[in-house]
């Protein structure tokens, strides 16, 4: 290669290492001048994108000679704008690097062929051309800065010589620059002496010509120009049409004719008239070719339709064959005295350029002046000089191949000039702007810029080819000031401070800075100040920016203009004003600064104003001790709204493998002690004895069996004394005794292993009744009949010989035939004949029993009387020979003491962990049954789970987080408060408190009827001499279970409980103390009367403080008064939360949590919200605004609303589009009224159900899903993983106004957008694409018809639902998914799934018989 910054080794050099280290670390600009080796740089790239099609081959070339990869080309030429998505698919995988230009990218990702997230990197050469609505730019616009948060993106790289065009505001073009490209700029700084050694500089040369004269009295008089005009063949409407209007206003001629005009005259300013009259014979004679083309072919029997045009051509051949001689076929010398000073000038630096190695390049602005110059050349008297042109793209065919290019060239024709040019056949290019970039050209020696440089990176890349040591870089201007001489001024001192900008950490904000200012130096550290506490230090220089940071994280809607600080400069003292955004919480005083008189400079004096912001501020606490406004961390590293750092949950995994309080101990250890507990159950007879090896704490409540009611009440328990040489036995007895009972009432298969808790008979002192467990032991059954009484008066109980199926006799049936029995029932009928092959028959006149089987109980369900079995015995008959029977040493009270097993355990079981719980909080007084709650998983299958209180609990949290973080920060704002409370509620710090709590230890996951539900002791493990049990529970349980606590500690004790609770917990809740104690009292302001006495009455609150009334109603534009709205709505919007939740929760007990989450969401949004407002309380009348447009819609919205009732409204909540203020403010006085009522919730939930009242009546669980939900759910349901919305480009939107959205399926956009009046957010859009999609995805004669669209396989359904169930725990933060990416909505879809169908499922008798509760003992 002949580039010097690579030719003489690959081995990269200092500098170049020093760049690429910045390249792999982040998303770079690389700002180095043309020739220190950029291209090898990057050399690790996927995507290199070039500027210009002739690079495409160039970089092509270069990378695959260079680097190891697989690399390719591409350029319009190969027909790709024609390819498909499998064409491409195929290239992108099967090489390494591809080259092509931005234009051809912009195309694929429009086409969606491929994404940009699935490229690694990208390389943008000439990165500075990424502006406006260039390829470069949009790739930026559309398709990476959509890409979410999160998501991968590809790393960017940028190449270039200089990132900015414009010297005069260097900072604000980086910064443009820099945001455009997600870049940061480096140039070489550490290893400058490296760089220089390695490269050369020209010095700039500037050269002064003398202006164009208007007269050159030595050129022929009759020009060509002038007889072309003179003859009125120019303009010709016969050959060269204009619009008639031309004609008509007398203009001298069409748009043909006045392009061609300005051009002659700028050839003839640039070159001289020679030069001029020489580009208008080339191009006319262009022209002309191609009209005669285009005429009819001429027949002698019928008139010819083109007869005037062939006359006219004649005319114009005639005339430009009189100067062919002079203009183009002479190879005499041109006089001096026919060329511009400006050429002559140019042919004097040539002259002295050494002939022999002479290389140079000239650049031009317009075509026909690099073409026709180098026509001019050889009659030009240069010896040694063989020129030739370079232009830009274009297929202006000419049959004469010396004129082309005067429109523009082929690409063939570039890359031949080019390869001569190397070759040595032409030594000098005249060229436009395609040469300036990249064009790999051999090494000049001298450069000419023939029109002056007008941007940074022309100047830059211009001088740039002239690398050989001691070569020339010539600048040529016009004698005297001009625009073209500042210009180039300004590049000059431009480039200087823009490379010691993209080195050194600039003051960034500074940009009203002009070149020529003469300002003294200022180093900005002047007052500097420091936060002790952190070393966080602040300058007057950075003040400003940090301002301007604050206010932009006010949240602002379309009605307000910019919240930025105002700065008033006084141009004579300098002294300097600033003013804050009203909108600020701070004191009204503090919203003023003005400077220190005398400040040096209007800088100074505008940094010094802000400076004492920034201080004042601070100590109002607004900027916390890192001087910032908020902290961006998210997640993992984010402190608390304390500053308590979060526990780190990168190691827990979704399943966990824990161990969870086991109630029964293992009393089979030696060293563990047995206890006996007296249990009643208010159905059964008398008392039995639990005994385990854990003392049990007494239990007095109630639980559902056998569909009724039962009162258990279990006794303290008592220590079991078992003499040593006996223990083990006794225990055998007593576990031979508990199979047996288990046997008969829960499963037939019976119990191996030994077990952890037994039932046992008691005797009149509390004690096993030994000899009662021996008989039944010993005596289990018997085929003696004799002592039994069958008369029926007492019970009798039976099963066939060595069958596990009870009966309850129910009487002798002498009246009935044996054999008949037999055959009638082919279960007894295939048991008798197997007995048959032992050669035992049955006498024909064998006794008959009547019997009435028994079911056995397995499920544990211990609340809900819908899963559980009437009774224990069946309600069909049997009849079986009394020969094959036995009776069983049985009553039926046993039966059921046994059968009430599985619910009794599982209570006692959950009692037994929500006890330890409520100790280990220390808050008692919890609500034993609503603890289980939240204590029971949904995975435990259970009639009940903790997704409802969970739904409670997260408002309870939501809204005692804001009332801490509201108070501890009176001066925050909105933005500040909501990013400060997320770091403090998010699941990702629930997860941490409570993984430190250990609540998984608690909780209950033992599936009803499944056979998880152990009680052996086989796997029990002691800890600090407790017993626990090894279960895997997911992640997710354990945040759920910490709000679901939050909601059993509201249910159970108001704010009281529930901030007990949550401190425990480690929550923000700024202490135990209820908020009512914890805050002053809102005084009574008598002098102070009501702005507003209806709004008041309507609302049914009077305030006590009419500013905090005021304070409501203001929007965020408004200048004067109270600050803004925004923190009492913060707070209303989760007071308003928590009062919706709970009304439904206890309205509803049935109601799922997905059910009242979505209750809730249609009391509480904007439409809701806006239309009580307006019609209740007439709050658009009553605002403090300065935004006319919101007045308008705000009225506008009233009257909408006006002419609807509130069913009308919530049916249409996805229609309808009201100005959020409106909702906004409704908040804000809800948060008003709690705080003017001294911080009392029940004041508040009052006015809300009051206000609510409508609404709330008509709002049930049961309503339909909004669309977009809906639909969300309906594609979760059809494990499609690859839907997503989409929104319209701006260069898609027909309406432009409209917030346009598509559903995409598989990358097709399913039917038209679903588009939604201006300013507003694209939710309502969804909904609407969603509806009409939905409609197009169902229909199979559509073209979308969903089964067409999706391709996604069996297994990829099935794995897209795994990872997205999984994924959904981690990020279902609000905020964090976004439905318009693939991942984005997938994750939202299974979250919804899942809270839509996580609810209690009830399990039928069927499932229960087929699971086996003890069985699970195996
Ligand atoms: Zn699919």
């Amino acid at each position: 290669m002949s580039d010097p910054g690579v030719g003489d080794s690959l081995g990269a050099r200092l500098y170049q290492e020093e760049l690429a280290r910045h390249a792999r670390d982040q998303n770079a600009i690389i700002a180095a001048d043309t020739g220190t080796g950029k291209t090898l740089i990057s050399a690790m790239v996927a995507l290199f994108l070039v500027p210009k099609v002739p690079l495409v081959d160039q970089q092509r070339a270069f990378l695959e000679e260079n680097t190891p990869f697989k690399v390719r080309g591409y350029s319009g030429a190969m027909g790709v704008d024609y390819w498909d998505k499998t064409a491409w698919t195929k290239e992108f995988m099967g090489v390494d690097i591809l080259v092509m230009t931005p234009q051809i990218f912009l195309n694929i990702l429009r086409h969606a062929h491929w994404s940009i997230d699935r490229v690694s990197i990208i390389v943008f050469d000439e990165i500075h051309n990424c502006k406006g609505k260039s390829p470069e730019a949009l790739i930026m616009m559309e398709h990476y800065h959509t890409i979410p948060n999160g998501l991968p993106r590809p790393k960017i790289l940028g190449l270039t010589a200089s990132p900015i065009f414009n010297p005069k505001k260097p900072v604000a073009a980086l910064a443009e620059i820099e945001k455009l490209t997600d870049c940061k700029v480096y140039v070489v700084k550490a290893h400058t002496e490296d760089l220089a050694k390695h490269t050369f500089q020209a010095e700039d040369m500037i050269v002064d010509y003398p202006p164009t004269p208007s007269i050159f009295p030595r050129y022929p008089v009759v020009s060509l120009w002038v007889e072309l005009t003179m003859t009125r063949l120019l303009p010709d409407f016969t050959l060269f049409p204009g619009k008639p209007k031309d004609t008509m206003s007398g203009n001298r001629g069409g748009p043909w004719f006045t392009t061609l005009e300005n051009r002659y005259n700028t050839t003839r300013k640039a070159l001289g008239p020679f030069g001029a009259d020489l580009f208008v014979y080339v191009h006319v004679f262009t022209a002309l070719e191609t009209i005669k083309k285009d005429l009819l072919p001429i027949f002698t029997d019928r008139p010819d339709p083109d007869a005037e045009k062939r006359s006219h051509l004649d005319d114009l051949y005639e005339i430009l064959a009189k100067h062919e001689h002079r203009l183009l076929t002479s190879h005499e010398l041109l006089s001096e005295e026919w060329l511009s000073p400006k050429l002559l000038r140019l042919r004097e630096l040539l002259l002295k350029q050494d002939s022999t190695s002479f290389r140079g390049i000239i650049f031009t602005y317009e075509r026909q002046i690099a073409t026709t110059l180098s026509l001019m050349f050889p009659r030009l008297g240069i010896p040694g000089v063989r020129a030739g042109p370079i232009v830009g793209h274009g297929l202006h065919a000419c049959s004469v191949p010396e004129i082309l290019g005067m429109k523009g060239m082929p690409f063939k024709t570039q890359d031949k000039v080019v390869a001569d040019f190397r070759m040595g056949g032409l030594n000098l290019i005249i060229a436009t702007s395609v040469a300036e970039e990249g064009l790999d050209f051999p090494l000049c020696s001298f450069v000419c810029r023939f029109d002056p440089p007008r941007t940074l990176p022309q100047y830059i890349q211009s001088r740039g080819r002239a690398r050989m040591a001691g070569s020339t870089f010539v600048i040529m201007l016009e004698e005297g000031p001009s625009k073209e001489r500042e210009t180039v001024e300004a590049l000059q001192v431009g480039e200087i401070r823009a490379k010691t900008m993209y080195g050194s950490n600039m003051d960034r904000e500074d940009d009203e800075v002009e070149l020529d200012e003469n300002t003294p130096k200022d180093d900005g550290l002047e007052g500097r100040f420091i936060v002790e506490k952190t070393g966080a230090s602040l300058t007057p220089a950075g003040s400003i920016s940090l301002l301007n940071n604050l206010c932009s994280l006010i949240p602002r809607d379309d009605h307000t203009r910019s919240l930025q600080p105002v700065y008033e400069t006084d141009p004579v003292t300098f002294r300097t004003t600033n003013r804050l955004p009203p909108a600020l919480p701070i004191p009204r005083e503090d919203l003023l600064f003005v400077s220190d008189p005398f400040c040096r400079t209007k800088k100074a004096a505008k940094r010094n104003a802000a400076f004492k912001a920034v201080l004042r501020l601070y100590e109002l606490g607004v900027f916390d001790d890192f001087l910032l406004p908020i902290r961006r961390e998210k997640g993992d590293t984010a402190e608390d709204i304390d500053g308590k750092p979060p526990v780190d949950v990168t190691g827990i995994v979704p399943m966990m493998d824990v161990l969870v309080h086991d109630p029964w101990g293992d009393m089979w250890r030696e060293s563990s002690p047995i206890y006996v507990h007296q249990l009643a159950l208010s159905d059964r007879k008398g008392r039995m004895g639990l005994v385990c090896g854990n003392r049990l704490m007494p239990f007095d409540g109630y639980m559902t069996a056998l569909k009724q009611e039962v009162h258990v009440r279990l006794e303290k328990g008592v220590m079991l004394e078992l003499e040593p040489e006996v223990r083990q036995q006794q225990l055998a007895l007593m576990d031979s005794f508990m199979k047996i009972g288990i046997k008969a009432a829960i499963t037939r298969r019976g119990l191996t292993n030994r077990s952890a808790v037994f039932l046992v008979p008691l005797d009149s002192s509390g004690q096993p009744d030994w000899d009662e467990i021996e008989h039944c032991v010993y005596t289990p059954s018997s085929t003696d009949w004799r002592a039994v009484d069958l008369s029926g008066k007492s019970d009798v109980f039976v099963s066939l010989l060595s069958q596990g199926g009870i009966s309850k006799f129910v009487a002798c049936r002498p009246d009935l035939n044996v054999t008949e029995c037999i055959e009638a029932d082919a279960h007894l009928a295939k048991y008798v004949a197997s007995l048959a092959k032992f050669g035992r028959t049955i006498s024909e006149d064998d006794t008959v029993l009547q019997c009435r089987p028994i079911f056995s109980i397995t499920s544990t369900e211990f609340r809900d009387p819908a899963r559980q079995k009437p009774g224990i015995l069946s309600d069909t008959d049997v009849f079986i020979p009394q020969s094959v029977c036995q009776w069983l040493n049985l009553d039926e009270d046993r039966l059921r003491w046994f059968s009430s097993l599985p619910p009794l355990f599982h209570l006692l079981s959950s009692v037994y962990r929500a006890r330890l719980l409520h100790s280990r909080l220390g808050v008692p007084e919890l609500d034993l049954d609503r603890t289980i709650e939240a204590l029971t998983i949904p995975q435990a299958c259970a009639s009940f789970n903790n997704q409802r209180l969970e739904t409670l609990g997260d408002s309870f949290l939501k809204v005692a987080t804001t009332i801490h973080v509201l108070n501890k920060f009176p001066h925050k704002h909105e933005g500040q408060l909501t990013s400060l409370r997320q770091n403090s509620v998010c699941n990702r710090y629930l997860l941490g408190r409570g993984h430190a709590q250990n609540l998984v230890s608690f909780m209950n996951i033992e599936p009803n009827s499944q056979s998880r539900w152990r009680i052996t002791p086989v796997s029990t493990k002691y800890i600090n001499s407790r017993s626990f049990v090894e279960r895997v529970i997911p992640r997710r349980s354990v945040q759920d279970c910490m709000e679901a606590l939050l909601g059993v500690a509201w249910l159970s004790g108001g704010d009281k409980a529930g901030l007990r609770v949550g401190t425990r917990l480690g929550l923000c809740f700024g202490g135990t103390v209820p908020w009512a104690e914890r805050y002053p009292k809102v005084e009574l302001a008598f002098s102070s009367s009501s702005p507003f006495p209806p709004l008041e009455e309507n609302l049914g609150y009077t305030f006590k403080d009419k500013s905090l009334l005021v304070e409501a109603l203001t929007h965020p534009s408004f200048v004067s008064g109270s600050a803004s709205y925004q923190r009492l709505e913060f707070l209303g919007d989760a007071v308003l939360d928590l009062v919706t939740v709970e009304h439904f929760f206890h309205l509803y007990p049935n109601a799922t949590s997905g059910k009242l989450t979505r209750a809730r969401a249609r009391c509480v949004c904007n439409s809701t919200l806006s239309a009580l407002g307006t019609k209740k309380l007439e709050i658009h009348k009553a605002m403090f605004c300065d935004a006319i447009s919101l007045v308008a819609a705000a009225n506008k919205t009233a009257r909408m609303f006006n002419s609807m009732d509130f069913t009308q409204v919530i049916d249409n909540i996805w229609r309808l589009d009201a100005p959020k203020a409106l909702g906004d403010m409704v908040e804000a006085l809800i948060g008003a009224v709690f705080v003017d009522s001294g911080w009392n919730y029940n004041i508040v939930k009052d006015v809300v159900i009051r206000l609510f009242k409508e609404v709330l009546d008509y709002i049930h669980p049961d309503m339909p899903l909004d669309p977009t939900s809906e639909f969300m759910i309906w594609v979760a349901k059809h494990g499609c993983t690859q839907a997503r919305y989409r929104k319209a480009s701006s260069s898609e939107k027909v309406e432009p106004w409209k917030d346009q959205v598509f559903v995409t399926i598989h990358g097709i956009d399913v039917g038209p957008p679903g588009s939604i009046q201006p300013k507003t957010s694209p939710v309502l859009a969804r909904a609407e694409a969603s509806v009409s999609a939905r409609k197009l995805l169902e229909d199979p004669m559509s073209e979308f018809f969903f089964e067409k669209l999706c391709t996604c396989s069996a297994e990829e359904k099935k794995q897209g639902a795994e990872v997205y169930q999984a994924a959904v725990d981690v990020v279902t933060d609000e905020g964090d998914l976004n439905p318009e990416t693939v991942e984005g909505f997938a994750i939202s879809a299974q979250d919804q799934l899942l809270r839509e169908y996580v609810a209690p499922t009830v399990t039928t008798e069927d499932q229960e018989e087929r699971t086996e509760w003890v069985h699970a003992i195996l």
